[in-house]
């Protein structure tokens, strides 16, 4: 049977995440429950396919949002293939002597090799503006398991696809040859090469555990209980509430054109403060331009929903938008992957 590209690249249903960023702490824990399950094996040392950056930064790869790729008038646009050193490269630590040299605290933990020039969240808490009205925020980024995957679109072997029953985008790894069209095609460089393996790979959107009723390690380990998952369709869910009734839930850079399907609360920040320390309300310490840059105009309804919903409350009313991302209670942030992890037989 010969199956067309179209094929796939669809789904009946989609899965998503939204990341709520004005509870984001950037502790990496995210990055850290991801490499722990997915990325450990050989050639896969650089691989962090979930990673937390500061903003205004320049990212990881380095200087990614210019490498290109995406569509541009509705065709594929190949982009730049980010190089190891660009994702972070790899770092080795001098574990053995400090963990089994017996040299006690006269040692610490450094990086040991040729010294590394980038890595995730090299620029941390750099962030912009001036003194006293500084910013920054986090982003965690991840694959988006887009709507129109380029980087299935890109793939000659046809070893990317999307499942129909949730959206994820996967790849076959017996079928990929590594031509890496994949990286060059993913405006938003989130495919690794596997050196050892010579295949690309990339976020599997914790498959294994989700077809288990599991939410994907990411979410599910967050401290700041921020990360929601489900299904877009879902009505009652909190992904369809916040990405399509309430609209404050929105894709990064939606300029690329490939329909991401993780979302972002885009984040407010403290009232600037004039010079006398009085406080300022009426200019935005993030500056607009910039939220615009990276989430587009829809940012701005978005602000303006969560200003208003937060008033209501401030002013003693109620608020369904507030109440959900709050999240009283844990477990509804995963919609249908609830559950435990501990509890399952895993082979
Ligand atoms: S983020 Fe990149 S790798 Fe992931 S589905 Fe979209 S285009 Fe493909
Ligand atoms: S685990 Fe949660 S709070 Fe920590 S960096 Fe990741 S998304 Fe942010």
């Amino acid at each position: 049977m010969v199956i067309s590209k179209e094929d796939l690249m669809k789904s009946e249903r989609q899965a998503a995440m939204v990341f709520d960023l004005n509870k984001c702490i950037g502790c990496q824990t995210c990055s850290v429950a991801c490499k722990v399950l997915w990325t450990r094996e050989d050639g896969m040392d650089y691989q962090w396919w979930c990673t937390v950056n500061t903003q205004p930064g320049r990212g990881a790869p380095k200087d990614w949002e210019q490498m290109g790729g995406g569509y541009r008038d509705g065709v594929p646009n190949p982009g730049i293939i980010p190089t190891r050193e660009e994702c972070g490269g790899g770092w080795d630590f001098n574990y053995d002597e400090v963990f089994y040299g017996g040299k006690g605290r006269s040692v610490h933990l450094h990086p040991i090799g040729e010294a590394p020039t980038w890595g995730p969240n090299w620029d941390e808490d750099q962030g912009g503006g001036e003194y006293p009205n500084s910013f920054f925020f986090y982003l965690p980024r991840l694959c988006n398991h887009c709507t129109r995957p380029v980087c299935v679109e890109a793939c000659p072997r046809n070893a990317m696809y999307k499942r129909n029953e949730d959206g994820v985008v996967l790849r076959d790894e017996t079928r990929c040859r590594g031509y890496r069209f994949c990286l060059e095609a993913c405006p938003y460089k989130k495919i690794y090469f596997n050196y050892a393996k010579k295949i690309s790979q990339h976020c599997i959107f914790c498959f294994p555990r989700i077809e288990k009723g599991v939410a994907p390690a990411c979410a599910r380990q967050c401290p700041g209980r921020l990360v929601f998952v489900g299904f877009l369709d879902d009505v009652d869910g909190p992904i369809h509430k916040l990405v399509r009734e309430w609209e404050v839930a929105i894709p990064l850079h939606p300029e690329y054109g490939t329909g991401p399907n993780v979302f972002y609360i885009p984040p407010l920040a403290p009232y600037r403060l004039n010079e006398d320390g009085s406080i300022d309300e009426t200019t935005p310490r993030i500056p607009t331009e910039y939220l615009e840059k990276l989430f587009g105009p829809r940012v701005n309804k978005a602000l303006d929903t969560l200003k208003a919903e937060m008033a209501k409350t401030k002013n003693g009313g109620k608020s369904d938008l507030m109440n959900m991302l709050i999240v009283y209670h844990w477990h509804e942030l995963f919609g249908p992957f609830t559950k435990d992890p501990a509890e399952l037989t895993w082979k």
